[in-house]
């Protein structure tokens, strides 16, 4: 078994971290619609990218599916947080089914500056990861405006067709840190670049990243809680270690800690992403206790006092129902 270290051991955990507003919003949107519709209620995507929220609706009646093709005809299904093209949207309704729209409020926004400035006739640069539901949902609002820059190592490629004529958006989940290394270097090739009239990060991630910026330097470990896919669980991994951190480790549960993490560390950071439940940093933390870590300060860096209504289709039900 591990070394564990002598001396006093302790706990720095991160607020702001786990649940943001969207989050909140979409999960209680599924469990509303099971609760006035009784399942099965389908749902197009993970609704957040957690793996316990997920499994844990599914126990509760949800039907997650990749596309609106494996869903019944007339059936009801709920868009994920992340978005979705307008592509989907149509595929959705020429099937008739019945929609609930769960895109978080901050990415519909990115989709409207996306719609506004491809109407302009702009080059549009969306930072964010290739592949990533967000980033195909965002750039499917006009694709033949949209290049995606993954980071840094893309700016080199970007060809835009008027230099004085280009604007960068971004995915809402990404390292703030790493983002503007991109969008410096896009301004070296780029002079004239175009910011987006507000910040597309959103105010959960950097949030999030900040608090961890403030522990990772005081913490030999940091403890990320978040599923594999969630873009701002896996960046808050590397901010910790950017920003200091000897070590730093994702968990979806805390039976995936590994005492060998606690070889020589006073002192270890605990956060979790924004699609992540309290509960599973509870167990997190009753863990850490376990190990002699019980001493928990939490280290507060911002509030959050965010909260975004469901979405209309469910308000509009809920309201007839009474
Ligand atoms: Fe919305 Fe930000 Fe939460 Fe994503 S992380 S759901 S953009 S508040």
């Amino acid at each position: 078994s591990a070394a564990l270290v002598e001396g006093p051991r302790k706990v720095l955990l991160a607020a702001p971290r786990g649940y943001c507003a969207g989050v909140d919003r979409a999960v209680i949107a599924v469990e509303k619609a099971l609760e006035h519709y009784g399942p099965p209620v389908y749902v197009r995507k993970q609704i957040v990218h957690n793996l316990h929220v997920v499994s844990t609706l599914e126990e509760k009646g949800a039907i997650f599916v990749e596309e609106t093709d494996e869903v019944p005809e007339g059936a009801l299904v709920i868009f994920s947080a992340h978005g979705v093209s307008p592509a989907v949207v149509q595929s959705a309704e020429d099937r008739g089914l019945q929609t609930i729209d769960a895109t978080c409020p901050l990415v519909t926004k990115v989709h409207r500056e996306a719609v506004r400035f491809a109407k302009d006739d702009f080059d549009i640069l969306l930072i964010g990861h290739e592949g990533h539901e967000e980033v195909e949902g965002t750039a499917g609002e006009a694709p033949e405006h949209i290049q995606i820059v993954n980071g840094p190592e893309d700016v080199d490629k970007v060809e835009v067709r008027d230099p004085n004529k280009v604007i960068w958006l971004s995915q809402t989940t990404l390292s703030v840190d790493e983002t503007m290394l991109t969008v410096n270097l896009l301004k070296e090739r780029f002079p004239t670049l175009q910011d987006p009239p507000s910040d597309d990060i959103c105010y959960a991630t950097s949030n999030r990243q900040a608090a961890i910026k403030k522990i990772a330097p005081q913490a030999e470990l940091v403890i990320v809680v978040g599923s594999a896919n969630s873009s701002n669980s896996v960046r808050l991994v590397e901010v910790a270690l950017e920003y200091g951190a000897k070590a730093s480790y994702r968990v979806d549960f805390a039976n995936q800690v590994d005492e060998s993490w606690f070889e020589g560390i006073s002192t270890v950071g605990v956060t979790s992403g924004a699609s992540v439940p309290e509960v599973l940093v509870r167990e997190v933390l009753s863990l850490l206790a376990d190990y002699g870590y019980a001493d928990v300060e939490e280290v507060v860096t911002a509030e959050e006092d965010i909260l975004f209504s469901l979405p209309k289709e469910l308000r509009a039900t809920l309201k007839e129902k009474g």
